[in-house]
């Protein structure tokens, strides 16, 4: 079972992870983008850090992952804001106020909030978005934590010769290909930061 505490370490993880790879998440975002993710992600995580420090102890995983959505989503300007955000909401308020969840269920949750991002920013698999991290990332959860984030890195790899057809990207038709799409990268670095945690103990 994961505790409020593994949630902590989790978010924690991904925003020491977001700290030193944001110049990198910046220059992928520069010839397909405005050059702004990694700056923008390093924004909303170090207001969640302070949201997380600033939150009353006893507050469940459900509690912890909808404030880290809201934080991003009040904090990051970009399209990745809102869509990161919901993806944390839709999954805390999957888990409810229980004090420990499953695997299972937060894999259940997880999946619930790759949905939502779907429908939020009408993306699919393909479309040379963060989705192309986050689904295959997610659904390799029924195997492993481990496994997830070599999906997730795996399928950010996969972006680089897709065309884009969401998000500023798309705005470059064939002249996005062969650029790897920040997005899916730092979906990665998320991925990885929940295995690095799971795989440390807990
Ligand atoms: P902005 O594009 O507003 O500058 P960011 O640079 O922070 O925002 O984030 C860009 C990333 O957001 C892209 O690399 C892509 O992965 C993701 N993204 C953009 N639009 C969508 C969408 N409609 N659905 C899913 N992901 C998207
Ligand atoms: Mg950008």
């Amino acid at each position: 079972m994961r505790d409020a505490e593994f949630f902590r370490r989790w978010l924690e993880a991904a925003t020491a992870a977001v700290e030193r790879e944001a110049d990198r998440l910046t220059e992928l975002d520069s010839p397909i983008g405005d050059a702004d993710h990694g700056n923008n992600l390093l924004r909303g995580f170090l207001a969640v850090r302070a949201a997380l420090d600033a939150a009353d102890a006893p507050t469940p995983p459900g509690g912890l992952l909808q404030l880290a959505g809201r934080t991003l989503i009040s904090t990051v300007g970009g399209a990745s804001g809102p869509l990161y955000g919901t993806l944390l909401r839709r999954t805390g308020k999957e888990l409810g106020d229980a004090a420990e969840v499953s695997d299972e269920a937060l894999r259940e949750a997880l999946d619930a909030g790759v949905g939502a991002v779907a429908r939020l920013g009408g993306a699919a698999p393909g479309d040379k978005t963060m989705l192309d991290a986050l689904v295959p990332g997610v659904a390799a959860l029924g195997t492993s934590y481990a496994a997830a984030g070599d999906a997730a890195e795996n399928g950010a790899r996969a972006t680089t010769p897709m065309l884009a057809r969401k998000g500023r990207a798309s705005y470059l038709g064939e002249r996005s290909i062969g650029h790897q799409d920040p997005g899916a990268t730092s979906s990665a670095l998320l991925l990885r930061a929940l295995a690095d945690t799971a795989d440390g103990g807990a």
